[in-house]
């Protein structure tokens, strides 16, 4: 059987009519980002999931005016996925450019999702677009590839979850320029909350205050803490009518942990404060 990746792994957007995604400057961020995209270096965005690091991509895209490649990585992502394969259409075996190659050529951005949790081959096949090379080697087609002058590498990796087992060697992180996005301070993720859903300023407030008691509580050893996502997808069914209560059991407690205990004992908590 032959493996393609799947479209649904792979989101390309072209910004010129869309409207600009709403994203909340969390620190030097911006400026960082369009400092690498002039001098050409490539960006790692370090941090837990649901920290914003995809909606930053998305808003840097449409500040620069570039398309935008996003491919979510999981373990079966091969160079092949990224840099493209043979298909047979017909009769004939015609060449395929998968999201790389096509980034490299058009000058899109090209996120990679989730670094990490990619095939080894996949850092292989990187490495000479993210030194002064700036080159593609397509070994199937036996060429090398120019990167178009706007074409930029973007990756995400998030580095509590991949402890221990799916690092990203040095060698590799070297070569880009990496800005931690972590939970942002309560007023910040206040004003995302109202933004993003339109809850009343009172209840995001509380919200943000449970997530925050919850992330102090580390003894609990939870695998990923309150995103400002599961915070987001809490607001909105508050938007919806769902009551209070029972949203922050069921869009905050449950998706953290299976343990019945700790269930209990944070809906217990988590009903004190909203
Ligand atoms: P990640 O890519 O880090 O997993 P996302 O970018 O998908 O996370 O963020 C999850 C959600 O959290 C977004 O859809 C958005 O609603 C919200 N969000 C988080 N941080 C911000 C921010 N700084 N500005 C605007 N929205 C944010």
């Amino acid at each position: 059987m032959v493996n393609t990746i799947e479209e649904k792994e792979i989101h390309m957007t072209s910004n010129t009519k869309t409207a600009v995604p709403y994203y909340k400057p969390v620190g030097k961020e911006i400026a960082i980002f369009k400092h690498s995209h002039n001098s050409k270096i490539p960006f790692l965005l370090k941090g837990p999931t649901g920290t914003g690091k995809s909606r930053f991509i998305e808003y840097m895209a449409h500040e620069l005016d570039q398309p935008l490649i996003t491919v979510s990585c999981h373990e079966e992502t091969s160079s092949t996925d990224l840099i493209g394969r043979y298909i047979i259409k017909g009769a004939e075996t015609v060449w395929m450019d998968g999201p790389l190659t096509m980034a490299v050529k058009t000058g899109a951005i090209l996120y990679l999702d989730e670094i990490a949790e990619a095939r080894p081959d996949v850092i292989v096949a990187i490495h000479s677009l993210t030194d002064h090379r700036r080159e593609l080697f397509i070994d199937k087609l036996g060429k090398i590839i120019k990167a178009h002058p706007d074409f930029m590498l973007v990756a995400s990796f998030n580095p509590g979850y991949q402890r221990g087992f799916k690092e990203l060697k040095p060698s590799t992180r070297q070569r880009f320029v990496a800005v931690s996005f972590n939970y942002p301070e309560a007023k910040i993720e206040t004003d995302i909350l109202v933004n993003e859903t339109n809850i009343l300023e009172a209840d995001a407030k509380k919200l943000v205050n449970i997530a925050n008691k919850i992330r102090n509580l580390t003894e609990l050893g939870l695998t990923e803490t309150v995103s400002t996502r599961l915070l987001v997808d809490a607001a909105k069914l508050i938007r919806s009518g769902l009551p209070k209560r029972l949203t922050v059991h069921v869009a905050v407690v449950e998706p953290l942990t299976d343990d019945v205990e700790v269930v209990s004992a944070l809906n217990d908590l988590c009903d004190l404060m909203i």
